[in-house]
């Protein structure tokens, strides 16, 4: 409870962005308090250690998040990025936003095969991201083990979008 009242103070609510009518949680308070930004890497980290090889972190706040988490379990980072930023050879995959779609992409060379990936991200909402990544992982031989972020936003059920997983989020809201 104390590190959820810790993250909950250290969050900030911004009204339509990045449109009229979604209020954006806004984390960067959070990274710039040294003890709250360690104390929740820290706990993702160790209900994690000793059971992952490899951490994926979800562009662009995943990254931040994991791979402070990575390193804190002294294990490799994998970016799972926006089409078009890789610079070698990738296999992606597309998923449908409420407007549109978007693609996801990670190198084709990034597992040999059989490691035990942790998939770190800041907001699960729709939960369409974090599908997409663990089918793009799963599709190219690692094995998702867990999934852990930030914060979780109830009202959008995003944890539907992941049944049978190991699913993990520091603050619940709504
Ligand atoms: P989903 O695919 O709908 O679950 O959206 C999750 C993705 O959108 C994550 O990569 C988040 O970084 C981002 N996201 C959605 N809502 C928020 C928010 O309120 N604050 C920060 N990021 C958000």
């Amino acid at each position: 409870q104390a590190l959820v009242d810790l993250v909950t103070s250290r969050l900030r609510d911004i009204p339509d962005f990045p449109e009229p009518g979604v209020v954006f949680k806004d984390v960067t308070p959070l990274l710039a308090d040294g003890e709250a930004f360690s104390a929740v890497v820290r706990d993702m980290a160790e209900r994690r250690r000793g059971t992952v090889d490899l951490v994926a972190g979800i562009e662009a706040r995943g990254f931040i998040f994991g791979a402070a988490v990575a390193h804190e379990l002294g294990i490799g980072f994998v970016p799972v990025r926006k089409a078009g930023k890789l610079p070698g050879r990738t296999r992606g995959v597309s998923y449908d936003l409420e407007y549109g779609s978007a693609t996801i992409e990670i190198h084709e060379d990034s597992f040999v095969g059989g490691e035990r990936v942790l998939v770190v991200d800041d907001v699960l909402a729709t939960g369409g991201t974090a599908a997409a990544t663990c089918e793009l992982l799963e599709g190219s031989n690692a094995t998702v083990v867990a999934f852990e972020a930030l914060i979780e936003l109830a009202f959008l059920h995003g944890r539907d979008r992941l049944p049978g997983r190991d699913v993990h989020t520091t603050i619940v809201v709504g």
